[in-house]
């Protein structure tokens, strides 16, 4: 259905089609018409799918010369950017009708500013609960004579902890008004707030999710505990997105991991609840810019966050919401677009949490390996041959065709020639390829610790002259590689030294995780362990408590703290030392 078919006005739909658009999406196509009818509309449709126009061009058509004068709409959303955005969108449909006036409310910036626009003819308004709130008890913002309250993003208002914020507005407002809720999911609490506060709705239900998931290629790697990171660089390097979104489910893995992104050279921005309106807005303009092709962000903090071209996405966390899953991916794929997404899992907990997702979401999420660092290499070579080729098809200068005669002429031979002059550009590109691997991790069966003989020891130089117990070895260790304790095997305490079994594919990474780490105030010097024909020096220094984790001894139970972020940044701290 095209906009042109609804009973907006000539001004809304010229302003509309300036904008590009011609067919309506499908919840502007049903909830526009109640909408205008001065229903209570109830819309449930994923982010990107056009709910901004669905409920402001109903508010901007009412509004006419006789109420112009105060404040016809309020719209509350979750965030601050999301108000601004649709402040913008309402601008935009607004064009042509004068007498229109939005402003959006929000936290973080002047209130004199928008106390002035409040005063100053403001029609509708746009604004966070809290603010919102905040101008309603100090009367600088009356609401006597609205007609229309939006509740938009309603689910994430609630996670966010707006409930009671919302109830005293929709206390302030009349009785007599149209109420409109739009949500990307429906939990009870939603349910609730509607039956409360909607007289007789019009539910406007889109089940899009399968239909724009298809047109996304949906992947997954698994990968050891604590090698996210690195998981994610190398897919990064190999798949070279023009544009993406990289989603973390809290505000400082955020921040640690645009961080680490940064230091090892990408172009990436993070974005979180917690960051200042100015910091904010910074980060959206360098993304939509296209400074910043890599945008870190939580749920939240991208919630109806309209970026344009994002042609993968990747979830770091997996979403603690298997609708988040769709809402995340859904960021790629846009428009008839295809997109790629990965997800990147650790541990069996999370591979288990994927495989629910797949089944709730009944999309195929395929396992993929992470790309190795040498097919990196080769595929950015094979991409160097590839334009060269390519440029021996356009024109080359007098000047240079010379040179070649004259170089030709020597007698070198072309291979030589090439070669020499190839070997600068060859270690450019590689100087700039990462030199590490993520091997899939070491699989169980049953539950069990597949036996693998491929393990080696490590030595450790603090023993039990030190008071060294296996629980301080397992705990640090535990702790700076973000490994799980069972994928370490026997530890031998002596009285100098301490040896532990370990996986010998993470054997790198421990000694290199390890650097400068304490345990129990010791410091320590990691390193792999020489066996010293058959008998080993130990025997000799008088003896060894061995503790073999595998068979019943006590598991490691978390010693200093098992916070999985706090691993991730001692983790990353390591890495980027190396
Ligand atoms: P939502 O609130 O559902 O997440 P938005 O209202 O932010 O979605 O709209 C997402 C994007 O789609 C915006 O860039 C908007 O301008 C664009 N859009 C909305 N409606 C249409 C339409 N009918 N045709 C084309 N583009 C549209
Ligand atoms: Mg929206």
């Amino acid at each position: 259905m095209q906009f042109n078919e609804t009973d907006l006005s000539g001004e809304l739909l010229e302003a509309v089609e300036k904008m590009g658009f011609s067919e309506m999406t499908e919840i502007q196509e049903k909830s526009i018409p109640p909408l205008l009818e001065g229903r209570d509309v109830i819309g449930k449709s994923n982010t990107g799918t056009g709910k901004t126009a669905a409920f402001s061009l109903p508010i901007i058509e009412k509004i006419t010369e006789d109420s112009r004068r105060y404040v016809n709409a309020l719209i509350l959303c979750p965030t601050r950017e999301l108000a601004m955005q649709a402040c913008e969108e309402i601008c935009k449909f607004s064009k042509f009708k004068k007498c229109v006036k939005p402003v959006a409310v929000y936290g973080g910036a002047s209130m004199d500013r928008q106390i002035y626009a409040l005063k100053n003819g403001a029609n509708i308004v746009i604004g966070t609960p809290g603010r919102v709130l905040d101008h309603l008890r100090r009367r600088t913002l009356k609401l006597n004579n609205l007609s229309t309250i939006v509740l938009d993003e309603a689910d994430e208002m609630l996670n966010m902890g707006f409930r009671e914020d919302i109830e005293a507005v929709l206390a302030e407002a009349p009785e007599e008004r149209q109420t409109v809720l739009f949500s990307a999911t429906m939990p009870p609490a939603i349910l609730q707030i509607t039956k409360q506060y909607q007289t007789d709705p019009v539910m406007v239900k889109i089940e899009s999710a399968s239909k724009t998931v298809d047109l996304i290629d949906q992947f997954y790697v698994s990968v050891p505990m604590g090698r996210k990171t690195d998981a994610l660089h190398l897919l990064l390097t190999d798949k070279k997105p023009q544009s993406t979104m990289i989603f973390c489910n809290t505000k400082k893995m955020v921040d640690e991991l645009t961080e680490t992104l940064i230091n090892r050279g990408f172009p990436a921005i993070g974005l979180h609840g917690d960051m200042k309106q100015s910091q904010r807005t910074q980060v959206m303009n360098s993304v939509k810019s296209g400074r910043n092709t890599i945008l870190i962000a939580t749920d939240v903090a991208a919630r109806g966050i309209d970026v344009k071209g994002i042609d993968m996405v990747f979830n770091y966390d997996l979403p603690q919401d298997h609708e988040y899953y769709i809402h995340r991916i859904g960021r790629t794929g846009r428009a008839g677009k295809c997109g790629t997404a990965y997800s990147i899992v650790s541990g069996r907990k999370q591979e288990l949490e994927l495989r629910d997702i797949s089944r709730y979401t009944k999309a195929d999420i395929k396992e993929v390996a992470v790309p190795t660092s040498s097919v990196i290499k080769e595929n950015a070579i094979a991409s160097m041959k590839e334009s060269i080729l390519e440029s021996c098809n356009s024109p080359v200068s007098e000047e240079a065709r010379k040179l070649a005669e004259s170089l030709v002429e020597t007698g070198i031979s072309a291979e030589d020639l090439l070669s020499a002059i190839l070997s600068k550009q060859v270690a450019d590109t590689i100087k700039t390829l990462p030199l590490f691997d993520v091997p899939r991790p070491i699989t169980r069966k049953n539950g069990k610790r597949q036996e693998s003989r491929n393990t080696v020891r490590v030595h450790i130089n603090v023993g039990r002259k030190e008071r060294m117990a296996p629980n301080f070895i397992l705990g640090a260790l535990v702790d700076a590689t973000g490994l799980s304790g069972s994928e370490f095997g026997k530890i031998d305490i002596y009285d100098k030294f301490t040896t532990v079994e370990v996986p010998k594919e993470e054997a790198d990474f421990i000694l290199d995780a390890m650097q400068q780490e304490k345990i129990n105030g010791h410091k320590v010097s990691v390193k792999i362990h020489e066996e010293r024909g058959g008998k080993s020096e130990s025997f000799r220094s008088g003896g060894r408590d061995r503790y073999d984790r595998r068979s019943g001894s006590k598991p490691y139970s978390g010693g200093r703290g098992h916070d999985k972020s706090r691993r991730q940044s001692d983790f990353n701290r390591k890495r980027r030392k190396g």
